[in-house]
């Protein structure tokens, strides 16, 4: 209930602050400028005046009388008195005067002059306003309150004129919108045949995929208009404005159709509604004219409806169901081949060296999403400047996807000498139980120089082949791993630190999903016990089970990382002198590549 009274506020506000200015005038400021040079003398001084023949003109009111001295140079005021005789005593005196009732006290026309006009008047203004607002959605906020919150620009029409080709990678996404692309090049050739296109379009992906790119991409592929508006925008400020924006958007695109309409993070106004007491109104008006104008055009008049949405379970059966938004095109992280276009991409954009390995920065940054792939190449420029250089190198590259996955380096956090070996044994630990494991090089590279992420050392993982099932001996392998840091700690200093706080968590993690969602457990066979939440988010997942079965989960849970703890530090003993060995290696010289590791290990 309270999210429908806030967004009012600003009007109610808004004529708050007119009347009290009102109030304010007619109070203090009015008498003010009126009875600036009037002065008030007694009756007396009137009839002496009078009497004298010192007076100009009298203006007989209702309760006062005003007059002039015979210059009429100042105003005087006096009460009125039943006095018989004024009228032939002005009359002598010579006096022009008049009586003013009517004019100048009439309390109706005061009253309606003080009040009700200027009222009436800012109503005019005000209504005016918000029918404004409703025509041209945001425009009118930033009118009103004009406090930089310019979110004018409602509805973009694109220029910039992306195509597909800015868009590296993600060509299954590609291909799919290339269909869209056709149908809005040629709507005949479909209708011809019958076949009707999808009203709605939802791209489905992680941030920083390249969702949004996509979408104007079609528009600039298409040639036609591109009306953009985020989901969040919809619900911002006023009751019922949401609603009206979204017959507004519609009424615009039907009228440029064919176009592309886009809206971004559609699960703002497109979650599930679950009829909860104090549920958003607001959102939910919203959600339902969205669902009531996507019914109210066919299928070929030429408006597609793109969305975005980083949470496609939390949408509401309503909008996806068939008729709305029924294609879901997935926008997934890029692989390696994906990363190296991206970086190719928007390496043209800034000045770099002709000797480049792409193929190598796309492996070591692995994981990393479209954006942060720009933006690895951004930071690698501005180094370059920073340094004084014309171009960017391979190092600036390499160095920039440490600064953007782990930070930029802590140059003066001074590690103790025994901080440093503590965790250049941590880190080799890791990488030594992983590598017997597999006979592989784990790592691509080390350094145990802090970042500001606040990580002590930095890991960089060796890219795995593009991997499409785990088993449950690789699952193992990796908690093993994940242990071996605290294991090589423990062996060496026989002392443990708080250094594998993240280790342990994703050891956790690991072994919980094998017990509740992989069915890799002693007990409870292929058994799903949790459900997984925002898979796009990091994937929060709820348990699903009675309290007795938690507790089985529980201790199993424990068991599977115990024996892989075990499993780590026997391998970290049977090779002790490695261990010495590749930490001292590292301690020394702060960073160790996976060759160098190697080297050593096989030595
Ligand atoms: P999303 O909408 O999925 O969150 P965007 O489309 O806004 O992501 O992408 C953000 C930025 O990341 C883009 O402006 C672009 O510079 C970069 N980017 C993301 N994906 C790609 C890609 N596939 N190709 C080229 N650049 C990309
Ligand atoms: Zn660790």
């Amino acid at each position: 209930m309270n999210e429908i009274n806030k967004p009012k506020k600003p009007l109610i506000f808004y004529y708050g602050i007119v009347l009290i200015f009102l109030m304010l005038f007619n109070l203090m400021i009015l008498p003010a400028i009126t009875e600036r040079a009037i002065k008030e003398v007694d009756y007396g001084t009137f009839m002496t005046m009078s009497e004298e023949g010192d007076i100009g003109s009298v203006q007989i009111q209702s309760n006062q009388i005003l007059f002039t001295d015979k210059e009429e140079k100042a105003i005087y005021k006096t009460g009125v008195i039943n006095d018989p005789n004024l009228v032939e005593r002005l009359h002598r005196s010579g006096a022009k005067f008049t009586s003013e009732i009517s004019r100048e006290s009439s309390p109706i026309l005061s009253l309606l002059f003080s009040w009700i006009l200027p009222i009436a008047i800012f109503y005019l203004l005000g209504s005016m306003l918000s029918k404004k607002m409703m025509d041209k959605a945001g425009g009118a906020n930033s009118m009103m309150f004009g406090m930089g919150k310019s979110n004018a620009r409602v509805y973009v029409k694109s220029s910039e004129g992306i195509h597909f080709s800015d868009v590296a990678g993600e060509d299954e996404a590609k291909d799919n919108l290339t269909e869209i692309v056709d149908y809005l090049h040629d709507p005949d050739k479909y209708k011809d045949i019958g076949a009707s296109m999808p009203k709605g379009i939802l791209l489905v992906g992680p941030p920083g995929t390249g969702k949004t790119m996509l979408a104007k991409a079609v528009a600039g592929e298409a040639n036609v208009p591109f009306f953009s508006m985020s989901g969040s925008e919809f619900v911002e400020m006023f009751v019922g404005m949401g609603a009206s924006k979204v017959r507004d958007l519609f009424k615009q695109a039907k009228e440029k159709a064919p176009c592309i309409v886009f809206i971004d993070e559609i699960d703002a106004i497109g979650k599930k509604r679950d009829g909860n007491i104090g549920g958003n109104d607001e959102r939910e008006q919203t959600l339902n004219q969205l669902l009531t104008e996507m019914d109210g055009f066919e299928g070929n008049n030429g408006v597609i409806i793109l969305a975005a949405t980083n949470r496609p379970e939390s949408l509401d059966p309503a909008l996806t169901r068939p008729g709305r938004f029924d294609r879901r095109v997935p926008v997934e992280l890029p692989d390696l081949k994906g990363r190296e276009e991206i970086l190719r991409v928007h390496a043209k954009k800034i000045k770099i060296s002709g000797d480049i390995d792409f193929t190598q920065i796309a492996r070591m940054a692995s994981g990393a999403s479209g954006a942060e792939l720009a933006n690895i190449v951004n930071e690698a420029a501005l180094k370059a400047v920073r340094e004084g250089r014309a171009y960017a190198t391979q190092t600036d590259l390499e160095e920039s996807i440490e600064v953007v996955i782990a930070g930029y380096q802590k140059k003066n956090a001074i590690l103790t000498e025994k901080e440093k070996r503590t965790v250049a044994y941590h880190e080799i630990g890791h990488a030594l139980v992983a590598a017997k494991q597999t006979n592989s090089a784990p790592v691509q590279k080390i350094t145990i120089i802090p970042r500001t992420s606040g990580a002590l050392g930095y890991t960089m993982q060796v890219e795995q082949d593009n991997h499409y099932l785990m088993t449950k001996t690789e699952l193992e392998n990796q908690i093993a791993t994940l242990t071996g840091g605290r294991a090589a700690e423990e062996i060496v200093f026989s002392e443990i630190s708080t250094g594998a706080l993240n280790d342990i968590e994703r050891a956790t993690k690991l072994a919980r999903s094998m017990v509740t969602r992989y069915g890799m457990s002693r007990d409870f066979d292929m058994v799903a016990m949790e459900n997984v939440q925002n898979k796009y988010l990091g994937g929060d997942a709820s348990l699903d089970c009675s309290e007795e079965t938690q507790t089985k989960i529980d201790s199993e849970v424990v068991e599977i990382v115990k024996r892989q703890h075990e499993k780590a530090a026997s391998i970290l003993m049977e090779n002790r002198e490695k261990l010495d060995e590749l930490a001292k290696y590292l301690y020394d010289k702060e960073t160790i590549t996976g060759e160098e590791f190697m080297t050593i290990l096989n030595s």
